[in-house]
């Protein structure tokens, strides 16, 4: 077994910038491992995940989700409702969480390990050994860039003159507004477009692919449009965004859409255009750390920098932004840091979600991904109304398709849409990681009804024709 051993000529063995997810993981993994670990953070503790990510957007995204219900007839024989939100209660109730939250998952875990010294700080490198944090200086043995990505603010003439809302300060709002134009239809721009959509302001969605949500299958970004489109939100594909101003509605866009200008007006502009890793400020160009054109530090696989003691983890390294992701790498590179563990990611069965109603839950290959690897795949489509659960609760929205090996049936990729989706996700990332087939699916009892059974379903129908199944999906 490796074995760290503190060479005490540093005042630490770690020392990490940012306090969030890949931080964290990284300084507790050295902490467990006997070393003296630094964290230094300049904003509030927690990162973007706990503090203005994922989970204040699901907590408000739930409560949209239950306002929605409540003012449809989302049931026969259910009463619907008129009552108008408390937009400032529901947002000081997602403050409170957070900062709950923020004390139970990051403060009480610095009391829980003392081997932790946080600073909170700024932090800049004064050479390749040495560190300024507030008014001191620390000397380290390897040091961590875990200091995240920021909202990535395109150059449209007028934007920042004008006022605009990024996600963070979206989340802040006390206000609801009456109407809301979002620059962006990827993770963000769906997920708080859709929020506010529930909630009850006029929500455009403004995207310059000719699909929204343009990473995930075709068929996903078609249907989810369609969705949201049936509950009220505007979406435009194919929009070059040309100019922003302000005006007595608030903020005024001018795009062009299929040649033709086009005007848009919303009492708030949301810019949701995807994120820059955060390597401003640090000092790494006089240290010969190399970063990409996007500002992200370049990292080998065992996430080292182009400097043999500094690595990165996280959002920063601009690879794949998310969080799960961030706090796997920080563990990982902290134990190769201190254990030269030489320890890999493997990125192939890592999951990703996006939190719309329905949601959007996808791992492993593509079919076009995988066609242009050149493997011979087989694919399948099925509605969520093959499904019977879905069925039974009388929400059929989504579909799944799963991609498989033509020749042994390998399961490659599962790409979901539906009311569970990041949930059911789950099966699909355990059929990628253990390799399984269409058959070993097939062969597993799933609870009936649930909507687990989709995943069950897709492969049944690479043998047969689920439109003439009996129940329990045999
Ligand atoms: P994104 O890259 O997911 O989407 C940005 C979208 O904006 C793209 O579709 C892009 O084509 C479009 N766009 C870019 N410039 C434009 C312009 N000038 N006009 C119109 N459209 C334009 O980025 P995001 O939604 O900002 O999210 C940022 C990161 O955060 C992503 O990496 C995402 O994975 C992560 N995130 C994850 C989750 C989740 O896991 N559920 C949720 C939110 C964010």
């Amino acid at each position: 077994m490796l074995r760290f051993r503190t060479k005490k000529n540093d005042d630490l063995d770690l020392m990490v910038i940012g306090g969030g997810s890949a931080a964290f993981a990284a300084a507790i993994r050295a902490a467990g491992l006997g070393a003296r670990v630094g964290v230094a953070e300049a904003d509030v503790i927690g990162g973007t995940c706990l503090n203005r990510g994922c989970l204040p957007t699901k907590n408000l995204l739930y409560a949209a989700d239950r306002y929605h219900l409540y003012c449809s007839a989302s049931f026969p024989g259910l009463p619907c409702g008129n009552a108008s939100v408390d937009f400032a209660k529901v947002i000081g109730q997602k403050d409170d969480l957070v900062h709950e939250m923020r004390k139970q998952r990051y403060l009480d875990v610095l009391e829980a390990f003392p081997e932790i010294r946080y600073f909170p700080h700024q932090a800049q490198f004064v050479d390749d050994h040495r560190i300024q944090v507030g008014d001191q200086q620390l000397s380290a043995e390897h040091f961590l860039i875990a200091t995240g990505a920021s909202p990535e603010i395109p150059k449209i003439p007028g934007l920042q003159g004008n006022g605009y809302l990024t996600y963070k300060e979206s989340l802040d709002l006390k206000k609801l507004p009456a109407s809301m134009v979002v620059i962006g239809g990827g993770a963000i721009g769906l997920e708080i477009g859709q929020m506010y959509g529930r909630f009850g302001t006029r929500v455009t969605i403004l995207e310059a692919l000719p699909r929204i949500a343009p990473m995930e299958e075709p068929e996903i970004s078609e249907a989810l449009q369609g969705y949201l489109s049936q509950e009220g939100v505007e979406i435009h594909t194919g929009a070059r965004v040309q100019r922003a101003e302000a005006n007595s509605c608030g903020r005024q866009l001018t795009a062009e859409i299929e040649g033709q200008p086009c005007v848009f007006c919303g009492e708030q502009l949301l810019v949701a255009t995807g994120m820059r890793p955060n390597t401003d400020g640090l000092g790494l160009e006089k240290l010969g750390v190399k970063r990409n054109r996007h500002g992200a530090v370049v990292v080998d696989e065992e996430l080292r920098s182009t400097v043999r003691h500094i690595w990165a983890a996280g959002d920063v390294t601009g690879r794949m932004m998310l969080v799960t992701v961030a706090a796997y790498e920080g563990g990982l590179a902290a134990e190769n840091a201190l254990l030269n563990a030489h320890n890999k990611m493997d990125y192939k069965p890592v999951p990703h979600a996006i939190f719309t109603s329905p949601g959007i839950a996808s791992v492993g290959l593509q079919e076009n991904a995988a066609r242009d690897a050149g493997r011979k795949v087989l694919t399948t489509l099925v509605p969520f109304a093959q499904v019977p659960k879905a069925g039974a609760i009388r929400d059929t929205r989504g579909l799944i398709k799963m991609v498989v090996d033509a020749k042994d049936h390998t399961i490659l990729g599962v790409h979901i849409l539906g009311p569970e989706a990041p949930d059911l996700i789950h099966v699909g990332v355990l059929a990628i990681q253990n390799r399984m087939t269409v058959g070993d699916i097939i062969r597993t009892i799933f609870v009936y009804p649930t909507m687990a059974e989709a995943i069950k379903i897709a492969a049944l129908s690479f043998k047969k024709d689920v439109t003439k199944l009996s129940c329990c999906a045999a």
